[in-house]
């Protein structure tokens, strides 16, 4: 075999080894950055951006606890994370209902403290 041929073999299996390492990444996505839960810099679990997750991260942000930080769920967390979100999701249907109510409560204080200002 020509050293050539050689080496273009050579140069697609090392392809091939390189596609396979990115796949295994993707499988494992741990990656480092701030726990949502315990606020420490840590390995975990990226976590999935989302309505729930933008609106805690703008609160964060707010109050600069996540201010250029990667947002995660470390391991020792992953459980309580699930379970807060069931939560907090159980209690979005729940109060889902009583948005309207929230609505009017929250447009008459807003209207009361705009007379408060003037
Ligand atoms: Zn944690």
């Amino acid at each position: 075999m020509p050293k050539k041929e050689k080496k273009k073999i050579k140069k697609i299996k090392e392809t091939k080894k390189e596609k396979k390492e990115e796949k295994e990444e993707k499988e494992e996505p741990q990656t480092k950055g701030i726990c949502l839960i315990c606020q420490k810099e840590a390995t975990g679990l990226p976590i999935k951006e989302d309505f729930v997750i933008r609106g805690i991260r703008k609160i964060k942000t707010a109050f600069k606890v996540a201010r250029g930080s990667k947002l995660i769920i470390c391991n020792e967390h992953l459980e309580e994370a699930k379970r807060r979100r069931e939560k907090f999701e159980k209690t979005l249907l729940t109060y889902g209902g009583l948005g309207g109510v929230i609505g009017i409560i929250l447009i008459t204080l807003g209207a009361y403290f705009v007379v408060i200002k003037v």
